[in-house]
């Protein structure tokens, strides 16, 4: 969004807050600096979370951002980046245009996400996601991860 006293350069989101039917973002101006607010209507994504057990649930972002903060618990990340990987997230699911979305392709895209920017957050992420088993299951992506890294 274009800075709205320039009207010269791009803002940054440096605050977001949700409630009901709004999203209040505080935005700065990456040139001027100057600072305010905007009131956007929230896109209620209008889809149905299928879960594991065949029921489905309306879709809430809230379990997305409790997943991620959850993961990121004592990892170097601000509260305005893990905002931003929240909303980067739920772009991507609103943009597979489903009704009805499986709960493990969200955890999918969740945890290919956190495996990009904090391994630490993506092994913990998926393992409460995949409910490893074993310490052994655990172990075996862990030594995944490793070795597809090198590969890399
Ligand atoms: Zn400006």
């Amino acid at each position: 969004m274009l800075c709205i006293r320039c009207k010269k350069a791009e803002t940054k989101v440096v605050d977001s807050r949700d409630d009901e039917k709004t999203v209040r973002r505080r935005r700065e101006c990456l040139s001027c600096k100057f600072r305010f607010t905007t009131y956007e209507k929230s896109e209620i994504p209008n889809f149905k979370i299928k879960k594991r057990s065949g029921a489905l649930e309306t879709y809430d972002r809230l379990k997305i951002y409790r997943g991620i903060i959850k993961s990121l618990e004592k990892r170097p990340f601000s509260e305005e980046k893990v905002m931003a990987l929240v909303d980067d997230i739920e772009q991507k699911i609103i943009a597979l245009q489903e009704n009805v979305i499986e709960s493990h392709l969200i955890g999918e895209i969740v945890s290919q996400r956190l495996k990009k920017i904090d391994e630490v957050a993506y092994l913990r992420f998926i393992s409460v996601y995949k409910s490893f088993s074993s310490a052994k299951s655990f172990a075996s992506e862990a030594k995944k991860l490793v070795s597809d890294k090198s590969k890399n």
